[in-house]
């Protein structure tokens, strides 16, 4: 056990002695995280641990669109860092969400970094109300809406095929969004 205040990414204990329950976690590590400022709170009898969110924080709601970008992720599961409405409208706090493979596509035994990679800006699909969200890209205006390149960092462009890198040349592939934000030809774009 940590302590009894946690903010988003604290660890709070390992999967094997709570059972995580609301506005928790599981890293990649099986590490119990906090997906919220609050209270942990540990359930001796049914050994499960939450986080009870202080007052006031407004979670987004199922259907809502959001951005972010994506903080770590293994080869079916993503997680994402969302941080508002859009980048002119920001949350006061930042919210964990989960991108699971089966909310990219449905091909079986399809690999995540097909379609997302760390660092990418993403817009989501909210799938519940409470934390951590669960979110899905499977629609055309979601996706990512900014990529970079995993050789050199630069901001990739999209060619309307492809997705180029205007410092090395690389190509990359990703679930784009229609909202890409970098399209050559585009006004605003590359
Ligand atoms: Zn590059």
């Amino acid at each position: 056990m940590s302590k009894s205040i946690a903010i988003p990414g604290d660890y709070i204990c390992k999967e094997e002695e709570y059972i995580p329950h609301r506005h928790v976690y599981v890293d990649e590590l099986g590490n119990v995280r906090s997906a919220v400022i609050g209270k942990v709170v540990l359930d001796n009898l049914n050994r499960r641990v939450s986080v009870k969110p202080f007052k006031d924080i407004k979670i987004p709601k199922t259907g809502d669109v959001v951005v972010g970008w994506v903080t770590s992720m293994r080869d079916d599961i993503a997680f994402i860092k969302i941080v508002g409405y859009d980048f002119t409208k920001l949350f006061k706090h930042n919210f964990t969400a989960v991108l699971h493979i089966s909310q990219v596509t449905d091909s079986k035994g399809d690999n995540m970094y097909n379609y997302v990679r760390i660092g990418d800006i993403v817009k989501v699909k909210v799938l519940n109300d409470y934390l951590p969200l669960l979110v899905t890209i499977k629609e055309p205006k979601l996706g990512v809406i900014l990529a970079y390149c995993s050789r050199c960092g630069s901001p990739l462009y999209f060619d309307g095929n492809k997705l180029i890198c205007a410092i090395c040349g690389n190509t990359e592939q990703r679930k784009i969004s229609l909202d890409y934000i970098a399209v050559r030809g585009k006004k605003g774009g590359v």
